[in-house]
């Protein structure tokens, strides 16, 4: 049979079973749909991110603070083989690992960019997810020098919250010795780089960005099994960034569009929103442009640039055409789009870069 036929018997067989349970409306059939639709999901094998020498990197939020239906706030996963690392942790970014079932007791660190509250909004339900799925001891969490205030507070407002599941689910299921997180400050003296983490064949390099006020603000450079990421963090266009990541194979680097940022303030002040407007006005200077990123993959010599931290929100296809408008100048090929899920997986020994997309 084939797929378009298979397709169509699908279709049918899902109609009446609808138009059964319309009819039917009983709470035994109602029931038992239930219990097939859960069988069905819980047989979904966990996703295998990346294997055991391989790297991977996972979009799991490219949004801003600004508000978009279809992408989570900044957050960007990590997999070195079996070992996770999270890349901030923006709004709904932990419902999106969830959603997935991305192995959360495999999380090894989390790493903060900086902290903008775009970028640490769900650490504490990151902090409890993990904890949840199984982590078994404290969790480090690398950063600039302030992370430790940072993470003291969430270790803080989610204290309540930890003893009271301890409390119900017993000290076996969830170790109240495992639940914090454990800031681990990295200081970048006069180079423009320093080494985060070397472990297993696994280097995570941090590297200082440009993002004032909120400084200092770092990019994560990521190298195993003879490949390499790299992750710019929220910067303005940056040629110490462009440096560090010569080499690596992929680098998701924040954008924003001027045009279209420009576009939306001039409306906001048409429509009576000055606050709005005056915000617009104010985020290109420390952000990246799409062409200027282009401008830096070429320097670095990736080959392949994914964009994230999206700004504006682009609610279709059109304004996906307009947010690339002149990248394709700077740069013919190479270039993706982020969206949440999408996953790229670099196999050792090869030069291989492949795509895919959780849902
Ligand atoms: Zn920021
Ligand atoms: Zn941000």
């Amino acid at each position: 049979m084939s797929a378009r036929a298979l397709a169509l018997v699908v279709a049918i067989i899902l109609a009446c079973a609808a138009a059964l349970a319309l009819a039917v409306h009983d709470s035994a059939f109602d029931l038992w749909a239930f219990d097939r639709m859960a069988a069905y999901s819980l047989a979904q094998p966990v996703p295998k991110l990346a294997r055991s020498n391989e790297l991977a990197v996972l979009l799991v939020g490219t949004g801003s603070p600004l508000p978009d239906r279809t992408r989570a706030g900044p957050c960007t996963l990590i997999a070195a083989g079996e070992r996770l690392f999270v890349i901030d942790s923006g709004i709904a970014s932990s419902r999106n690992l969830l959603l997935w079932r991305v192995p959360l007791n495999h999380v090894a660190a989390i790493l903060l960019t900086h902290f903008h509250s775009d970028h640490i909004a769900e650490l504490g339900e990151l902090r409890l997810q993990t904890w949840v799925a199984g982590r078994k001891s404290p969790l480090p969490v690398y950063g600039p020098p302030g992370v430790d205030e940072v993470v003291d507070g969430f270790n803080r407002a989610y204290a309540f919250d930890a003893s009271y599941r301890t409390a119900h689910h017993g000290a076996v299921m969830l170790p109240p010795g495992a639940v914090a997180l454990v800031p681990h400050p990295v200081v970048i003296g006069t180079t423009p780089t320093a080494t985060v983490l070397r472990s297993n064949g696994l280097v995570i390099t941090a590297i200082r960005v440009h993002h004032d006020p909120a400084k200092p603000a770092y990019g994560y450079r990521f190298d195993f099994g003879g490949r390499s990421v790299t992750v710019s963090g929220d910067t303005a266009p940056d040629m110490d960034l462009a440096r560090a990541a010569i080499g690596s194979d992929v680098l998701v680097h924040e954008a924003l569009s001027p045009q279209l940022v420009a576009i939306l303030r001039d409306e906001m002040l048409a429509h009576g929103r000055a606050r709005a407007a005056k915000i617009m006005g104010d985020i290109p200077a420390y952000h990246t442009s799409p062409t200027d990123a282009a401008r830096i993959a070429n320097i670095a010599k990736v080959h392949l640039l994914v964009f994230t931290h999206i700004i504006p929100m682009l609610p279709n296809f059109i304004a996906e055409r307009a947010f690339l408008v002149g990248v394709g100048d700077v740069r013919k090929r190479g270039v993706v789009l982020g969206h949440d899920g999408m996953i790229f997986r670099l196999p050792a020994g090869s030069n291989a870069i492949v795509r895919d997309q959780l849902d």
